[in-house]
C-alpha cells in the first residue's frame, strides 16, 4: 500500500546518485512512510540569467542531468524536470501529490541561490514541509563555524574520511502523473557560446579522469600543474565534475588518501597525490570563506581595497576590458590563454591568475566585471573558489602578498618555445622562437618577413608592461601604509584565516596519514620560496 504524499530530492549541483546523503536519507524516509519519491531537478529562469551563468555550463550540466535520468530509469525512477520559479514548483508539486519531506544538498552558490533558498526555507516553514539539506563538501552554515574556525581543517578531515553512500540498487517508485519535461539542449536565455573542446559532462567521464589520473596521468602533477603545454594532461580535471557535483568530493578525497597510503606508490607519485589533495582542502577552505562572508561576490574584502578601483567602467576603461577579454592585450601568452579559454573552457591556475593579475594590476581594471567574464568562461565556475580567487590575485583582500604577473617572464618560463602561443595564435605562427613573446621588438622588415606587422596582424601591448605593473603593485601598497588598514587586516585575518583565537598559526588540518599537514593558502608567503604555486 502506498501512503499519501511523496519525498522530493532536490537536484541542484550533485548531479549523481552515488555518495548522495539526501537522496540516501529521502528513501529511507520512503521506506519508513511507505510514501513515493520524486526526483527533481528545476530549470530555474531567474537563475539561469544571472550575469555569471553561460551556456556552456547549462551544456555540462545537461549531459549530466541525461546520465542522471538514464541512471534513474535503470533503477525504475524518473528524473522530473520542470521549469519555473522553484517555490512555485515546489508548491504545485504540494498540491497535487502532498510533499511530505524535500531533501538537497546546501548550496553556498551566489547571492541569487542564497536568496531563493531562504525563499524555499519560508515557503517550507509555512507549510510545515520539512526541508533537510545535507553537506556537499567540508563546508560548514552558520556563526557557530565561524567562531570555531581553528577548527575546521581537523572538521574538515573528520567529514572527509566518513563512509561512502552506496547507490542504492533499487529506488521507491515515482508518484503517477508528474509532469516532466525533455532536458533542453541549450536555455533561451543564454547567448551562444561555442566551446568546441569543453569538458564532457555526466559522471561516467568524471569517474574515467579519476582512473586516468592514478593510472599514469597524474604522476608528474606537481612539477606539471603550471604551465599550459602540460598541465592540460597532468592535472586531475576534476574541478567542473565537483562543481556539478558528478563526483563526490569525499569519494575523491578518499580515492587519493587510498593512493598516497598504497605502498606500490613511488615517492615521485606520493608527492603528486599530496599535492592534489591539498587543493582538495584549499577547494573546501575558500568556499566556507564565501560562506562565512557572502559579500565578497560584490565587495572587496578589505573596505580600504574597495574603495581603490572604481567598480564602473568609462569609455578608456572599457576599451582595455574590451581588448583584455577577446585576446587582444598585445602579450601572446595572455592572448594565447583568453583563446584556450574560450575553445576549451579550462585553463591551469597559473593561467587564471595571470589573466586576472594583468586585468587588475596593468590594465587596472575593476575586479568585478573581470571575475564576471572568467565565471561565464570557467566550465568549472564554483563562486566560493572563483571570487576569492580574483580578489586574491587583484589585491583586494588586503590580507595576502601582492603578486603581479609579467607576462612576458610566464611566457619564457612556460612555453619557452612558443609551442602554446603559436597553437593559439596563428598570425605569430611564423615569428621566431627568440621574439615569440615580444614579437613588437621585432623590427618591421622581420615582421613583413614572419607575416605579423603589428597592429595590423597583431595588436602591439596595450601599455608599457613593466611601467602599468609597476604602477599598479604601488597603488596598491598605498592603503597599506595606514595603521587603520592594517588594524582591518588584522581583524580580518582572525575571521578568515583560523589565526588568532589564541592561535599564531593558520589552522591546518592534522591529516596524520600525509604526516606533512596541507598547506593553507594563508601560509603562502611562509612556502613561497619552496614552490611558488598558489
Ligand atoms: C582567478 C582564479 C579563479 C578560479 N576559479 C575557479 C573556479 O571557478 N572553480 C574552480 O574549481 N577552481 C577555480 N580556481 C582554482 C584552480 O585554478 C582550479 O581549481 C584548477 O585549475 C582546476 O583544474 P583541476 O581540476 O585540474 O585542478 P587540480 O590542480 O588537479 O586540483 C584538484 C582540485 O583541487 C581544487 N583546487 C585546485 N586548485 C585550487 C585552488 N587554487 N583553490 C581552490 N581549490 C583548488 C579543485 O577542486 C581541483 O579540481 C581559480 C583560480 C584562479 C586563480
Amino acid at each position: 500500500m502506498t501512503a499519501p504524499g511523496v519525498q522530493v530530492v532536490w537536484f541542484k549541483r550533485d548531479v549523481r546518485l552515488f555518495d548522495h546523503a539526501p537522496l540516501q536519507a529521502a528513501v529511507a524516509a520512503c521506506a519508513e512512510s511507505g510514501q513515493r519519491l520524486l526526483c527533481l531537478y528545476i530549470i530555474e529562469p531567474a537563475l539561469w540569467q544571472q550575469p555569471d551563468m553561460a551556456s556552456r555550463h547549462w551544456a555540462f550540466l545537461a549531459e549530466s542531468l541525461r546520465e542522471l535520468a538514464d541512471d534513474l530509469r535503470q533503477r525504475g525512477q524518473t528524473l522530473c524536470v520542470q521549469t519555473g520559479e522553484t517555490v512555485r514548483v515546489l508548491d504545485t508539486l504540494h498540491q497535487q501529490h502532498g510533499v511530505a519531506g524535500v531533501w538537497s544538498h546546501m548550496e553556498t552558490g551566489n547571492g541569487w541561490t542564497f536568496a531563493r533558498d531562504r525563499r524555499v526555507s519560508a515557503w517550507a516553514k509555512a507549510q510545515g514541509v520539512p526541508w533537510r539539506e545535507s553537506q556537499p563538501f567540508g563546508v560548514w552554515r552558520g556563526s557557530v563555524r565561524i567562531r570555531c574556525r581553528p577548527s575546521w581543517g581537523k572538521d574538515w578531515e573528520t567529514w572527509m574520511r566518513q563512509p561512502l553512500r552506496a547507490t542504492p540498487e533499487t529506488l521507491p517508485a515515482a508518484p503517477e502523473g508528474v509532469a516532466t519535461a525533455d532536458i533542453p539542449a541549450a536555455l533561451p536565455w543564454l547567448v551562444a557560446d561555442p566551446c568546441p573542446r569543453r569538458q564532457p559532462g555526466g559522471r561516467r567521464a568524471g569517474l574515467a579522469l579519476l582512473s586516468s589520473f592514478f593510472a599514469g596521468r597524474g604522476s608528474a602533477y606537481h612539477t606539471q600543474l603550471s604551465s599550459p603545454l602540460t598541465a592540460r594532461k597532468a592535472c586531475s580535471r576534476w574541478s567542473v565534475h565537483l562543481a556539478y557535483g558528478t563526483l563526490s568530493l569525499r569519494e575523491v578525497v578518499q580515492r587519493c588518501l587510498a593512493e598516497v597510503a598504497n605502498p606500490l606508490c613511488t615517492s615521485s607519485e606520493r608527492r603528486a597525490y599530496r599535492a592534489v589533495l591539498s587543493r582538495l582542502h584549499w577547494h573546501c577552505h575558500f568556499i566556507q570563506k564565501l560562506e562565512d562572508a557572502p559579500s565578497m561576490e560584490h565587495t572587496a574584502l578589505h573596505p580600504a581595497m574597495h574603495a581603490l578601483r572604481p567598480t564602473t567602467m568609462d569609455a578608456d576603461t572599457q576599451a582595455r576590458f574590451t581588448a583584455w577579454a577577446s585576446g587582444r592585450t598585445g602579450w601572446p601568452l595572455v592572448d594565447a590563454t583568453m583563446a584556450e579559454l574560450q575553445a576549451t573552457g579550462w585553463i591551469t591556475f597559473r593561467m587564471r591568475a595571470m589573466l586576472v593579475s594583468v586585468a587588475t594590476v596593468h590594465l587596472w581594471l575593476p575586479w568585478q566585471p573581470v571575475a564576471l567574464h572568467l565565471a561565464r568562461l570557467f566550465t568549472d565556475y564554483e563562486p566560493g573558489i572563483h571570487y576569492q580567487q580574483v580578489q586574491m590575485q587583484s589585491g583586494a583582500t588586503g590580507m595576502n602578498t601582492v603578486r603581479a604577473y609579467n607576462p612576458t617572464k610566464q611566457g619564457l618560463d612556460q612555453d619557452p618555445d612558443g609551442t602554446f602561443v603559436r597553437a593559439w595564435l596563428p598570425a605569430l605562427a611564423a615569428v621566431p622562437t627568440a621574439q615569440i613573446h615580444t614579437p613588437w621588438l621585432l623590427s618591421e622588415a622581420d615582421q613583413a618577413a614572419c607575416d605579423c606587422v603589428i597592429g595590423v596582424d597583431y595588436p602591439a601591448p596595450l601599455v608599457d608592461e613593466t611601467a602599468a605593473r609597476k604602477a599598479g603593485v604601488a597603488r596598491l601598497y598605498l592603503p597599506r601604509k595606514e595603521a587603520v588598514f592594517r588594524h582591518v587586516r588584522d581583524q580580518l585575518v582572525v575571521r578568515h584565516s583560523g589565526r588568532g583565537m589564541g592561535s599564531k598559526q593558520p589552522a591546518k588540518p592534522t591529516n596524520a596519514a600525509l604526516k606533512k599537514p596541507p598547506r593553507t593558502p594563508e601560509a603562502l608567503p611562509l612556502f613561497a620560496a619552496l614552490n611558488d604555486d598558489p
